[in-house]
């Protein structure tokens, strides 16, 4: 799966979660790219270029649930794949313990 195809997913999912207006001071939003950073485990996840509603007065960025899921989903599998080295697991069982 290309970022480009990814990418396009996105546009849609946002356009049907298009909130109208800015949720904090009801100003006007418009869809801009934005960066989403999560740090965990010591290791810092990036997805780059994800489209956004940006609030054009206070600058509050909204960002619809389901990509933010995605982008959850991303940060497990990466996990998950550097786990993967020892073993290969399969099924999205949830064995593993911290
Ligand atoms: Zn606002």
């Amino acid at each position: 799966m290309t970022q480009q195809s990814k990418n396009e997913k996105y546009a849609e999912l946002i356009k049907e979660s298009n909130p109208g207006q800015c949720q904090a001071c009801g100003g006007m939003v418009s869809m801009e790219k934005v960066n989403l950073e999560d740090f965990q485990d010591g290791k810092l996840f990036l997805m780059e270029g994800i489209p956004a509603y940006v609030c054009q007065e206070c600058g509050e960025v909204w960002v619809p649930e389901p990509i933010i899921k995605e982008f959850e989903n991303m940060i497990e599998t990466t996990k998950k794949h550097h786990q993967a080295t020892k073993k290969n697991k399969k099924g999205g069982n949830k064995n593993e313990k911290k």
